[in-house]
């Protein structure tokens, strides 16, 4: 396995893993690896031949007051992980590298970077866009592969890929969970004791809006108000959003009657937390 630190060397490297009509699969990541990510890996290793994995904590789509700084980070034990689930190549460049000196180009995806999260984190999937967009562009992967768990992120991708017509398959694996059902993330780490039990309440509210949907509600307004109630016993966490949209356009639906994704965020103590579930999947 080869860990690589510049955009020269990750592209030559990567063109030449392909050149003998390899296909080569991508799985970024900000680091601090769990099982997870190892699910993107092992998907991966399944559909493609050649894996590459990058490890970058992208400052750009971290707000000036968020985590950028103190954000988890593991590459020794990351790539002691990786190494042992067969990946080829880790892409782990410093920030000056990914963004020199002068850098002002960015990747907006119209409409879809202001919602869910977008709303309450400006300029989150900007940075998102754009780095994804650059990595795209060095390691030119035939597939890349994204958590469910970021409903929103991998919306913004797949509509990116498309407006931009770049020659790469996204590939979207199912939410990995704790025995308990909170959603595995890297930010769990910032969780003490009591912030952990209380972390459950998001995948609570999740679970309240699917029963009701099981028993046939439909209307949005209805879930959403049930889901938000179970918040109200909870008082170190603050509900950022409960929303129920279309999963491409992330656009509020009044009606859940086709697929919706229904999406939750909020701060547990001063960790922000996120999950998801499809209704009618
Ligand atoms: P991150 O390192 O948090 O930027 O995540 C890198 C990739 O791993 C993204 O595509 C995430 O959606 C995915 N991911 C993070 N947590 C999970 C999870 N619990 N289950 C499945 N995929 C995940």
């Amino acid at each position: 396995m080869k860990i690589v630190g510049t955009i020269a060397e990750m592209r030559a490297l990567c063109r030449s893993a392909k050149s003998g009509g390899k296909r080569l699969g991508l799985v970024p990541t900000m680091g601090a690896l769990h099982e997870g990510h190892l699910s993107l890996v092992r998907a991966a290793k399944e559909k493609t031949d050649v894996i590459a994995t990058s490890i970058f904590v992208n400052p750009t789509q971290f707000g000036p007051t968020e985590d950028f700084s103190r954000y988890p980070r593991a590459l020794e034990k990351d790539c002691a992980i990786l190494w042992r689930e067969g990946v080829e190549f880790v892409f782990a460049p410093a920030v000056e590298e990914m963004y020199p000196a002068g850098a002002v180009t960015w990747v907006t995806v119209g409409g879809l970077s202001d919602r869910l999260c977008g709303k309450s984190r400006p300029g989150h999937f900007r940075g998102v866009a754009t780095v994804v967009a650059k990595l795209f562009h060095i390691i030119e992967p035939d597939a890349a592969f994204f958590g469910q768990k970021d409903a929103a992120q991998h919306a913004i991708i797949r509509k990116m890929v498309r407006d931009l017509d770049m020659p790469v398959a996204i590939e979207v694996c199912p939410i990995v969970r704790e025995a308990d059902g909170l959603a595995l993330s890297s930010r769990n780490a910032y969780l003490n004791a009591e912030e952990r039990k209380s972390a459950l309440v998001l995948y609570r509210s999740l679970q309240c809006a699917q029963e009701l949907f099981r028993t046939g509600e439909r209307n949005s307004a209805k879930l959403i108000a049930a889901a938000r109630q179970e918040f109200a016993s909870e008082s170190n966490v603050r509900l950022d959003y409960f929303e129920i949209v279309n999963p491409d356009s992330l656009e509020p639906v009044l009606d859940t009657s086709s697929p919706s994704l229904a999406a939750v965020a909020a701060y547990v103590g001063n960790t922000r937390l996120i999950d998801n579930i499809v209704l009618g999947a």
